[in-house]
């Protein structure tokens, strides 16, 4: 069967980043060519509009946003979401956005909203890893 791949969407120039932007990024573009994929944004998917206010992962794991509102349960939404179309069209691996509080696979921001990164997961990708989705690192 092919291997259909999951890719976080500003990773392919969609603009659902946090300040309506993209991470547009050559190197996934060169990988996905020619293969089937499925667009991924966890935070869209969890009820969080583009542009919204940025949130970071605290220390007790709640997911706040930068004027202190809690974002945990969109979270939580926008994960099981991501696995549920994941699996509906059978996919096992995935192209993440690093440094994301969702999409981050080696790192993420400390929760201080001082732009200091630090190794950890984001909710979904831990998530994704639980559930055996395979996180391809180009
Ligand atoms: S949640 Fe993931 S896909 Fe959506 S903008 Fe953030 S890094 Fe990109």
């Amino acid at each position: 069967m092919k291997d259909i791949i999951g890719v976080s969407a500003c990773l392919l120039g969609i603009n659902c980043k946090y300040n309506g932007s993209h991470n547009l990024d050559p190197k996934v573009i060169d990988y996905i060519r020619g293969k089937e994929i499925v667009l991924i944004c966890p935070e869209v998917f969890g009820g969080l509009g583009t542009p919204r206010i940025p949130c970071e992962i605290q220390k007790d794991g709640k997911i706040i946003n930068k004027i202190g509102l809690d974002v945990t349960e969109n979270f939580k939404i926008g994960k099981e979401k991501t696995l549920e179309l994941l699996k509906c069209n059978n996919c096992s691996k995935v192209i993440l956005k690093d440094g994301s509080p969702s999409c981050g696979y080696t790192r993420i921001y400390d929760g201080t909203f001082t732009n200091k990164l630090i190794k950890g997961l984001g909710v979904t990708a831990r998530y994704l890893i639980e559930n055996k989705i395979d996180i391809i690192d180009l």
